[in-house]
């Protein structure tokens, strides 16, 4: 497994998976995720429905991810995975890793060999971007997974340069 970061934008990405920071609503949102809806266009906010009428009646709960088409993007599928708002009160570190975790997994039954992930929670949901990057890096070092190309794509020079001191 090649874990690599690039600067950028991630709807851009050639992979075959691209991961979003959803919601749980999966209703689509802003940053990365208004972002995917945009370029991928209208079949993945259909899909989300499918899936908020079957088996996500209330939702994707915090820390699991879930696939549907990538619509016009690139890649093949987009894992949409719900990050945790930051608390200063509790701890929701291990909710955060689950995001990566989960991706992976939904990543391996899919048979993709390419992921490209944004900075989960580091934006809207306030997670600071040091213990973000820490956090992501190393949960994909720790998953066994069959994705032989995992790829950090980070969208400002802050996160990009907290990325890079995570992976050492
Ligand atoms: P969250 O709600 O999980 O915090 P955000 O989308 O607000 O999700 O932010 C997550 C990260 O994604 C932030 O670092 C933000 O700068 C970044 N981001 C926003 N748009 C893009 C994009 N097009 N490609 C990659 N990263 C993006």
């Amino acid at each position: 497994m090649g874990i690599s970061i690039s600067r950028g934008d991630i709807t851009l990405q050639h992979v075959d998976a691209i991961v979003n920071a959803a919601n749980s609503s999966l209703m689509g949102g802003g940053g990365v995720d208004g972002a995917i809806h945009r370029a991928g266009g209208p079949a993945i906010l259909d899909a989300c429905r499918d899936l908020r009428a079957s088996q996500y009646g209330k939702g994707l709960p915090t820390g699991q991810a879930v696939a549907t088409t990538a619509g016009r993007l690139r890649a093949r599928w987009v894992i949409h995975t719900v990050g945790p708002v930051y608390s200063e009160t509790e701890d929701r570190s291990a909710l955060l890793a689950s995001c990566y975790r989960e991706s992976l997994r939904v990543a391996d039954e899919l048979g993709a060999a390419s992921v490209a992930f944004p900075a989960v929670s580091a934006g809207v949901y306030r997670w600071p971007v040091e213990s973000a990057a820490r956090i992501a890096v190393a949960t994909v070092r720790e998953t066994a997974t069959e994705v032989a190309d995992i790829r950090f794509v980070l969208f400002n020079d802050e996160v990009y340069t907290a990325f890079e001191r995570a992976l050492g």
